[in-house]
């Protein structure tokens, strides 16, 4: 799988796939929240998302669901 940066894994998330599709938080202005302030948003290129589908569909078959990593509003 290809993480960028840091990888927020919610306990609701515990047995799910971690998919990152988006790099930064598309909101990014909540004032509580400091976990991508120096992320600009980007969505990844769709060979690499397609890449970890592939990986996760192949070799993590045990996990039920699958989740974003990344901040959205
Ligand atoms: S939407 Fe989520 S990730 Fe984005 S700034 Fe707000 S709390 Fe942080």
């Amino acid at each position: 799988m290809h993480y960028d940066g840091m990888i927020i894994r919610p306990p609701s998330e515990a047995d799910s796939i971690l998919l990152q599709v988006t790099l930064g938080c598309s909101h990014n202005k909540c004032t509580f929240c400091g976990s991508f302030r120096e992320k600009r948003f980007a969505i990844k290129k769709d060979d690499i998302i397609f890449q970890d589908i592939e990986y996760a569909r192949t070799h993590l078959t045990r996990q039920k669901g699958c989740s974003s990593v990344t901040g959205m509003p």
